[in-house]
């Protein structure tokens, strides 16, 4: 696994998604881990956060926001660590996005699948 760096905000960031982010009337504790969480409480915390995602306006904005800034820690367009972590993989340190939508672009098909019903443990 490459070392991660620092998060970091893109130069063109912009935070007006986030004054509409369905996030805003959900408890934050949903989208961040407490420390040493593992196994089934992680994964129906993770999958409570994805639900609110799943019906959010601003889920793009969003994932694209996280990837390009490497947030390290949370869920953010119903991508979780471990999700953002493989697309990182995608792309050389060098390469990688940082102008607005190329994350996005990048993770189009993780952001699809994120909020799929696999995904938010529905079972059809
Ligand atoms: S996609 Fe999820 S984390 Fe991002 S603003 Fe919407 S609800 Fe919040």
């Amino acid at each position: 696994m490459p070392q991660q760096p620092l998060s970091q905000v893109p130069a063109d960031a912009t935070w007006e998604w986030q004054e509409v982010g369905a996030c805003r009337e959900a408890d934050p504790d949903l989208f961040f881990h407490p420390q040493n969480e593992r196994g089934l409480a992680r994964v129906r915390r993770d999958r409570s956060a994805k639900a609110v995602c799943a019906r959010c306006s601003v889920r793009v904005e969003c994932a694209d926001y996280a990837i390009r800034a490497r947030e390290p820690y949370g869920v953010w367009g119903g991508l979780t660590e471990e999700e953002r972590e493989r697309v990182y993989l995608k792309v050389a340190v060098p390469q990688f996005p940082r102008q607005r939508g190329e994350g996005a672009k990048l993770a189009a098909d993780e952001i699809a699948a994120a909020v799929m019903p696999a995904s938010l443990g529905v079972v059809s």
